[in-house]
């Protein structure tokens, strides 16, 4: 279907090319939902791409097309006959840029920004399907935005930053995130757990302006690389051991527990358990691990059972517990004196409470526990730590299409790190008219 003349003429403004270039033509095939432009350049001297050297002849012209902002509901593309320019100056061949993508892309920028848009709110795949490309095209670009963009980005005044780790998938392939405090953004991630990763991550905030020795605090879990590596790269950084990693490894000393004696003295237990559901002891390994808030009706007496009972689960349940509430009290009094008291307290219950994983918590505890108690008193860290978190979760769902760690990592600087050199969404201007 061609359409009315004037037509290409309101289209060139539509679609913003600059003189040289112009809309010379347009069709729109309506059974199909297409419409393709034909965009021409009208010069035969043109400046060298290449050194700039004025009135060059072309050369030759190459065909391209890139697929544009859908027009109403219309899958729209531009087509163009591309001069290459010979250049007396340089001696070189050149292919003249456009305007409307940048070199080798197949997509317009605006096309590109709106699938980025997409991609910071949704599954790739999802977006993919919204835009009907595939998604491998669109991890290509989150990766080359994502680095032209974190190349551009500062990190000066970095002062708390919190460092993690979370795997790819569970119990493997592992990534190391780390987290600036403050800001409330993601610095930097990277592939593996080892110290190496914290020498990476001083290296890289020194690349971007900031200054490894200006971090003041630092707020991670209790492995031995990291502190290790926080030793070597982060010197004046007082460690502190947020109140997760700390209560995760309360419950799964508390699981330990369980399972052991669940399998180990089965008598004991059936004779604790007599008359209780046949299901009690699924529901207890649930309702254990949860909250009381978060029981169901079965786990709430399965749990009734059990805290009648003289079971060591029994017992690693109500430690469990007793700790989870010393962090909740600190929260409240916020003093370092009183959580102090209220943990060494804790410790000594749990030394002389003859369950081995509890034991063992305790003296981990106690070789770490000035960090620990400054954890339980960093109320605002914590919290960001756990929002992170679930923010990673769902980066990580989003990643599920691909699973590479590369992609993750793509997507997670895409939506945590608030990089601000990323192309702005087609849409946002006119967003701001309306
Ligand atoms: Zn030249």
């Amino acid at each position: 279907m061609k359409l009315s003349i004037g037509a290409e003429a309101l289209f060139t403004g539509a679609l913003g090319p600059q003189p040289p270039w112009v809309v010379a033509d347009v069709k729109l095939d309506v059974p199909a939902k297409r419409i393709d432009f034909e965009v021409s350049c009208s010069g035969t001297l043109l400046s060298c791409p290449a050194c700039g050297a004025a009135s060059q002849p072309v050369h030759d012209r190459l065909r391209r097309s890139w697929r544009h902002l859908d027009f109403f509901q219309f899958e729209a593309w531009l087509h163009a006959d591309v001069p290459r320019v010979a250049c007396s100056g340089c001696g070189k061949t050149t292919q003249l840029g456009v305007p409307w993508a940048r070199p080798g892309s197949g997509f317009t920028a605006a096309f590109e920004a709106l699938a980025l848009a997409l991609c910071r709110e949704l599954p790739v795949r999802q977006a993919a399907a919204l835009l009907r490309c595939s998604d491998k095209q669109l991890w290509r670009r989150i990766e080359f935005y994502v680095e032209q963009a974190r190349t551009l980005e500062r990190c000066e005044g970095v002062q708390i930053v919190g460092i993690d780790e979370t795997s790819l998938r569970r119990g493997q392939h592992y990534i190391t995130v780390v987290h600036d405090l403050e800001a409330k953004r993601l610095l930097f991630a990277t592939e593996g757990r080892d110290h190496q990763t914290v020498l990476d991550f001083a290296a890289d905030l020194k690349a971007h302006g900031g200054d490894p020795a200006e971090v003041r605090h630092i707020c991670m879990d209790m492995s031995a690389a990291y502190a290790k590596g926080a030793a070597q790269a982060l010197p004046a950084a007082a460690i502190s051991y947020d109140r997760f990693h700390v209560i995760a490894m309360a419950i799964q000393a508390m699981d330990d527990v369980r399972r052991e004696e669940m399998r180990g003295e089965p008598e004991k237990v059936d004779a604790a358990l007599f008359g209780a559901d046949p299901r009690t002891r699924r529901n207890l390994l649930w309702g254990m691990r949860k909250n009381p808030s978060g029981w169901t009706l079965a786990q709430t007496q399965a749990m009734h059972w059990l805290q009648r009972s003289t079971l060591k689960s029994a017992r690693a349940w109500r430690l469990r517990m007793a700790l989870r509430e010393v962090y909740a009290r600190a929260r409240q009094h916020n003093s370092a004196e009183h959580a102090a008291g209220d943990l060494t307290a804790w410790m000594s219950w749990a030394r002389r409470c003859r369950l081995k994983p509890f034991k063992k918590l305790a003296t981990t505890i106690k070789e770490r526990f000035d960090a620990v108690v400054r954890g339980m008193l960093d109320h605002r860290s914590n919290a960001f730590v756990e929002s992170m978190n679930g923010q990673l979760q769902q980066a990580k769902r989003a990643a599920r299409g691909y699973r590479t760690a590369k992609n993750f990592i793509a997507i997670a600087y895409l939506r945590l790190s608030r990089l601000k050199n990323l192309p702005d969404h087609p849409f946002s201007a006119a967003a701001v008219v309306g």
